[in-house]
């Protein structure tokens, strides 16, 4: 790439706020505002003019998650096998994360009492509170620390919210039916939101 390229591709990225090119040669679309005959950027991307239909747009920049060990999130469960279950981080330390991210958890690092499979932590659904214990990828939680296992969850058998019963029991009030999770202290305590995302995920 030669300087003027290099030039050119850094000119190209831009913050929110920044003057990307004035009203008299382009129309702005979602992702900028016009102020005072400017064009200015919403987002942090690449502006990408359209000199012909003389349209502007600045495609957003995929946001980076950066972890740190010992970091606490939120997350959904995506699949459980005996062994893993694949959950998507969409919380870190207070923070929504704009695209979730991948991670891991083992059953190792599902309890610190004895676990036979995962079947017994959490199911498909499931919102977790954990730790990070792994930041590269794949991405590695743990439910072992204070205040950490599931949070929400649904009847296995017929998807009603399901109810603390009592440590790592709950109790689904639609079918009676009893089941296992790790529970977290805050079980049923965490913002509703979630709750209403996942439904509106699955629908
Ligand atoms: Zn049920």
């Amino acid at each position: 790439m030669s300087k003027k390229q290099v030039e050119k591709s850094t000119q190209n990225r831009v913050v929110p706020g920044d003057k990307i090119a004035v009203i008299e040669e382009f129309l702005p679309d979602e992702t900028c505002f016009e102020q005072d005959g400017s064009i200015l950027s919403m987002t942090t991307g690449e502006v990408l003019p359209d000199q012909k239909k003389h349209k502007i747009t600045v495609k957003p920049f995929k946001q980076v998650l950066q972890l740190r060990r010992g970091d606490v999130g939120v997350g959904r469960v995506v699949y459980v096998k005996k062994q893993i279950a694949s959950v998507d981080i969409h919380r870190i330390n207070e923070t929504s994360v704009p695209l979730p991210v991948n991670s891991i958890l083992h059953v190792s690092e599902a309890s610190k009492r004895f676990v036979r499979n995962m079947y017994e932590v959490t199911r498909p659904g499931d919102w977790l509170k954990f730790k990070v214990v792994r930041t590269m990828k794949p991405v590695y939680i743990s439910l072992i620390g204070e205040g950490l296992g599931v949070v929400i969850a649904q009847c296995n058998h017929c998807g009603h919210d399901l109810n603390f019963y009592r440590r790592n029991t709950l109790k689904c009030p639609n079918c009676s039916l009893v089941q296992n999770r790790v529970t977290a202290k805050s079980f049923g305590k965490l913002v509703t939101s979630f709750k209403r995302t996942s439904n509106n995920e699955t629908r």
